[in-house]
Order: C-alpha cells, then sequence, then structure tokens
C-alpha cells in the first residue's frame, strides 16, 4: 500500500506476544517535497489506533504550517523538527489521551471485523485442478505467460487472485469503458463472489477465483482484452492523465505511455528485464509516483515545450525510496531510445537474480548517466 509515501502509515503486525498492532510511520509523500516516511512508533497495540492517529493529527493541526498551501503537509513538519522530535511531542500528546472513548475496545474491534466476513469459499480439487491447469499451459505458452504472470497465489487452497490488466497497447493505462466495467461486473459476479478490487498499479483484481474456473476466465478476460499477461514488467505501468485530460499538466504522459508500449511489445524481452516499476507524470505533483518509480519520468516545461525528466532507483516497497534524477531532460520521441539504452546498461551489469532496482543500488546512477550522455552528445 506505498505507506512509507503517505503522510501516515500503518503496518500491521505482531509483538512477541502474538498481540495485533501497528507499526506507524508518518512524513511520507510525493509531490513537490518528496519524502520517505519515517516510524515513529514501532509497535502500537490495535486498541490505541484511533487515539494515537488523533494525537498525531492534534500535533500537526498545532504546529504544521496551515498558513502555506505547498507547507500544510505532516512531511513539512517532520523534516523542520526531526522525527524523534515529532515522535516525542506524538508521545507526550497521546498519553493525555491514552484511555479516552476514542480507545477501541475488544466489542468494537469484533464489530468492525464482522463487515469483512470470508466469501463462502467452496472445497476444490486442487489435484485435479492443477493437472488440468498444466496441461493446458503445456498446449497454450499464452495460458502459461498468462497464470505465471497475471495470477498470484491466495491464502485459501484451490483459490488465487487474478489481475485483470488494463494495460493493453494503445489504450491509456487503467482507462476502462463503461461497457467495459460492465462486462468486469459480470467477471466478478460469475469468478469472484461479485468482488472486484482496483489497484494503485491502474489494474483490477479479481481477489476470489477458484482455480478449476482460470481456464475459463482466461478465455473470457482475452476476449475482453483484459488479459495481457505483462503484469509486473515495464509496461505495466502507472501513468497519470496528464495534459491530455488535467488542467495543471506540464506535459502530456499518456503519448509517452504509447510509446513505450509499442517499443517494448516483446514479452519474452519483458520477462527476461523482469519485475520493473515505470511511473509517468505530467507535472510535479506526482500523481503517477513517479518519484517511487524504479524508472521514473516527470513530464516538464522550458519555455512552453514539453520536455520529460528521467528517474532512477526509486520503490514504493518495504525498502522504499525515491528515484534521482539521471540528467537533462529530453523530447518526448527520445523516451523509447533513451529507455532502450538505460535496459541495456541494467542488462550488461546484472549480477544473477538481481532485479533492475537492485542493480541500480548496486553500481548507481553514474554508468547511466555517462552511458546515455555519451550516447546522445
Ligand atoms: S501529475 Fe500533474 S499532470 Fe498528472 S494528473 Fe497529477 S496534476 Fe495532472
Amino acid at each position: 500500500a506505498a505507506i512509507q509515501v503517505h503522510d501516515i502509515g500503518l503496518q500491521v503486525l505482531k509483538n512477541a506476544d502474538d498481540e495485533v498492532g501497528f507499526k506507524v510511520l508518518v512524513g511520507g509523500g510525493l509531490g513537490r517535497s518528496p519524502a520517505i516516511g519515517v516510524v515513529i512508533k514501532d509497535f502500537l497495540p490495535a486498541k490505541h489506533l484511533l487515539t494515537y492517529l488523533e494525537a498525531i493529527l492534534r500535533v500537526y493541526n498545532r504546529y504544521g504550517r496551515r498558513d502555506n498551501k505547498y507547507k500544510a503537509r505532516i512531511k513539512i513538519l517532520v523534516k523542520a523538527w526531526t522525527a524523534e522530535v515529532f515522535a516525542a511531542k506524538v508521545e507526550q500528546e497521546w498519553l493525555q489521551e491514552i484511555d479516552s472513548p476514542s480507545t477501541l475496545t475488544d466489542d468494537v474491534i469484533a464489530h468492525a471485523k464482522d463487515f469483512f466476513t470470508s466469501p463462502a469459499y467452496e472445497s476444490v480439487d486442487v489435484e485435479h485442478a492443477e493437472v488440468t491447469l498444466q496441461k493446458l499451459a503445456a498446449e497454450q505458452v499464452a495460458f502459461a505467460k498468462w497464470r505465471d504472470r497475471n495470477v498470484v497465489a491466495h491464502k485459501v487452497s484451490g483459490y488465487c487472485a487474478v489481475h485483470l490488466s488494463l494495460k493493453p497497447t494503445g489504450v491509456a493505462p487503467g482507462d476502462v469503458t463503461d461497457s467495459q466495467l460492465e462486462a468486469i461486473a459480470d467477471l466478478a459476479d460469475r469468478y469472484s463472489f461479485s468482488e472486484v478490487r482496483v489497484t494503485h498499479h491502474q489494474n483490477l483484481v479479481l481477489g476470489d477465483v477458484k482455480l478449476s474456473d482460470l481456464p475459463e476466465l482466461w478465455q473470457a478476460a482475452k476476449q475482453l482484452g483484459f488479459a495481457t499477461p505483462s503484469i509486473g514488467t515495464l509496461v505495466d505501468m502507472i501513468c497519470c492523465p496528464g495534459g491530455d485530460f488535467c488542467s495543471l499538466a506540464n506535459a502530456k504522459s499518456i503519448p509517452v505511455a504509447e510509446a513505450i508500449q509499442r517499443r517494448f511489445d516483446d514479452l519474452d524481452y519483458l520477462y527476461d528485464l523482469g519485475d520493473i516499476k515505470l511511473n509517468i507524470s505530467g507535472c510535479m505533483n506526482a500523481c503517477g509516483h513517479h518519484h517511487v518509480g524504479n524508472i521514473g519520468i516527470l513530464g516538464v516545461d522550458k519555455k512552453g515545450e514539453e520536455f520529460y525528466q528521467i528517474q532512477l532507483g526509486g520503490s514504493a516497497l518495504d525498502d522504499a525510496s525515491l528515484g534521482k534524477v539521471l540528467g537533462p531532460s529530453f523530447y518526448a520521441d527520445e523516451i523509447p531510445d533513451v529507455l532502450e539504452r538505460i535496459l541495456s546498461i541494467y542488462v550488461d551489469q546484472r549480477i544473477e537474480g538481481e532485479t533492475f532496482l537492485d542493480t541500480h543500488r548496486r553500481i548507481g546512477t553514474a554508468p547511466f548517466k555517462e552511458y546515455i550522455y555519451a550516447k546522445a552528445a
């Protein structure tokens, strides 16, 4: 959930006594002043969640820069104070309210849990389903690729989660039409207890699909255009609406996304590259999360002309990091070539098992920069 790049991040965990609680982070965010959140509480018992969050908000409300819309964020206060000071202020505030009526009693937690009942899972003959799936995968490479990339293991035996990809080439990443939404609702009714989820990677997920339904679902998803087997690859990018739709944009982002999709259309090459997060924003507001893309692209305006700055090394996962600017920006039509050269450095330099991010972290931005700008010169 990209918890390290939000104002407040909560990670559910258990302590040594098996009690459920939260690790609490504050001060993350993207946009104009990107920042990775910092931990201010290693373990907060679940019952104190609301009182602690209230304390964070009260501290921010009292001391934050509410006078300036560019600075009215928790991250600005954390940076000005340091995480230690912010944590101490919150602790002090919280101790005054620690057992207030906002404390979550066992009854309140149980009541909340009642809203999240499990669907009526059926018993699935996993062995039989696996034989069928493996036979189909052997006969049809497309199914094998789709299962490998777009299907995720489930905690319930006999079930899986399925990504419906919204990244076919030539369609703005994440776009669906009204009739496609109707069709998705039908798929959810038929295969996933009428439930569908939206991911921040601009895809949809059917969360509870029987393994034995996979062949049928694959056919249906394929017909509807939702079976592009590219989840997690370079072309499974996050892309904001940019200048085609957004009045705040510095540059268009959708045509850049499409040019990348068209250039990188060889699935075997994409699979060889492995998991890469490519994120594109049309301005510094960062709706496309470019700061935390392994490769981030930011649209910039220079005297009325659209350019694109590239950043490398961002991540929104547990090891969150902000990307570093590669160097001077490029024209839109240069981006596919530049990406190709960036990826060639990765392929040349990677050690077995390394992702793009691993390699970048090991060798840094310099080798990419030298190669890209030497070539461009
Ligand atoms: S990043 Fe900028 S251009 Fe893109 S949607 Fe957000 S405000 Fe608009």
